[in-house]
């Protein structure tokens, strides 16, 4: 698509970055079938295209108004129109460009100012959201709905592990991200994923100093105090790489992973940070990338711990029906489609081999006999179930419809128990079913820990 942009614009990082990908856009609306908003809403002006053309506008100096802020606001930044559009179109880079330059000229209404700036000052500092997420599941059952829908239901973490499987003197070890609201909120999901990587010999520490990925401030357009949330945990972080003290920056949340992953190029421009913060970006995986490679030993793992030994609990109790929502930050923001759920029917695979092998031995007991667990698929696996960050807070009537069409669709499966990977669907799908829904390292966790 070609653009002429303003003088304003022309020689800026914003300004070029914008042109180029809107040159390989050719309006051909691929992406409108995918998008989640389009779906719903019907309007050209809420799918990619009509964005993607909104923000030529801009560019080319058209004065934004309110409504062009408020389509813009609209979009889930789910991405899933960058895994559609057959051009390579950087969807998502393009929005946070549109997005930063209509919100320098379109002043948003006080109680909007208001609302971004709670969120932003409350869930970016562990200081004030952990007490008040503490509170808040102490009093969850008499909380008004809409409050107790944001506070989970506390888990117990269990324990930390203190013992690393394998050699001591070659053990290798992992920086876990120190998640703003996640430690609160879901302690059990760090728990079980230090649990998981103890038993292959993985050891897990989070670096001094580190904190929020930057997402939070990232999706309420505080691109500046983003960029310092970004340099903080490069700081944090790139001591122990440099040094090799630790192989990678693990990540069990995918919304965070998806950030982190851009820190080169958020600070490609700034020549204290740019180098140090691409070598961060290029260490980190997913728990799911990261896992992938281990597959065949946490098969062993599960394997051994039902070998039926006395007292093994039977399966039967166990979910036989597992639904897993790849979030849209896992498959459409890191590309890892797939990943996940190629790990979870190995490990399925597994415990169906070991059940049989147990079912043929008549003294065995575990899961001799009993059914087998599978994973059920589902239908538009690939549309935003409408987290998306703080955009239930802030566009709850979407989000809450995008809630029930994704839990409509899962429920034709009739799974038992619901898996994920970014706390954010976790707590908010779980606010529109009974079954219940955990992270899949929690499942993996006990698998591993429980006979
Ligand atoms: S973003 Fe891609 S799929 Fe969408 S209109 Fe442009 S070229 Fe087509
Ligand atoms: S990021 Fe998601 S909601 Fe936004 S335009 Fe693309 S597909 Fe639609």
């Amino acid at each position: 698509m070609e653009t002429h942009l303003a003088d304003w614009l022309q020689g800026t990082r914003d300004g070029d970055e914008a042109e180029a990908i809107l040159r390989r856009c050719v309006h051909c609306g691929f992406c409108t079938a995918t998008c989640p908003t389009y779906q719903l809403l019907g309007d050209e002006l809420d799918g990619p295209r009509g964005r993607i053309y909104l923000i030529k506008q801009v560019v080319e100096g058209v004065k934004p108004t309110a409504a062009t802020q408020l389509h813009l606001d609209r979009c889930l930044t789910c991405r899933n129109c960058e895994t559609t559009c057959p051009s390579g179109v950087e969807y998502g880079r393009l929005i946070d460009i549109g997005r930063r330059l209509v919100d320098a000229q379109v002043e948003r209404p006080a109680a909007q100012r208001a609302v971004r700036g709670l969120l932003q000052e409350t869930l970016t500092r562990r200081w004030v959201f952990d007490p008040a997420m503490r509170v808040g599941q102490a009093v969850r059952e008499v909380l008004p709905a809409t409050l107790k829908a944001k506070v989970p239901a506390r888990r117990s973490p269990g324990v930390w592990p203190t013992k690393v499987a394998g050699d001591a003197t070659v053990q290798r070890r992992v920086f876990l991200i120190n998640s703003c609201v996640q430690p609160a909120m879901m302690p059990s999901i760090d728990a079980a994923t230090a649990r998981v990587l103890a038993a292959i010999g993985v050891n897990v520490s989070y670096a001094q100093e580190s904190g929020c990925c930057g997402a939070i401030r990232h999706h309420l357009d505080d691109h500046n105090g983003a960029l310092e949330d970004a340099r903080r945990n490069v700081d944090a972080w790139f001591p122990a790489l440099e040094a090799q003290a630790v192989e990678a920056i693990v990540v069990n949340a995918s919304g965070c992973g998806a950030v982190v992953k851009e820190y080169g190029h958020w600070l490609a421009d700034d020549p204290a940070y740019a180098d140090r913060a691409q070598r961060v970006s290029e260490s980190v995986r997913d728990l799911g990338e990261f896992l992938a490679t281990e597959a065949d030993r946490l098969g062993d793992l599960i394997g051994s711990s039902h070998s039926g030994k006395e007292g093994a609990g039977p399966s039967a109790a166990r979910p036989q029906r597992i639904a897993f929502h790849p979030p849209c930050t896992l498959q459409h923001g890191q590309k890892l489609g797939g990943v996940v759920e190629a790990l979870l029917d190995r490990l399925l695979d597994r415990l169906a081999d070991r059940a049989a092998t147990l079912t043929a031995d008549p003294k065995a007991d575990g899961l001799a006999g009993s059914p087998v667990a599978k994973r059920v698929a589902f239908s538009e696996a690939h549309l935003c179930c409408g987290s998306a960050g703080t955009y239930s807070v802030l566009q709850p009537e979407i989000s809450g419809r995008l809630r029930d069409r994704k839990l409509a669709n899962i429920d034709i499966s009739q799974p038992d128990l619901i898996l994920s990977a970014n706390l954010g669907c976790i707590t908010h799908l779980q606010n529109g079913t009974v079954t219940p829904i955990q992270h899949w390292v929690e499942w993996l966790d006990g698998l591993i820990q429980s006979p």
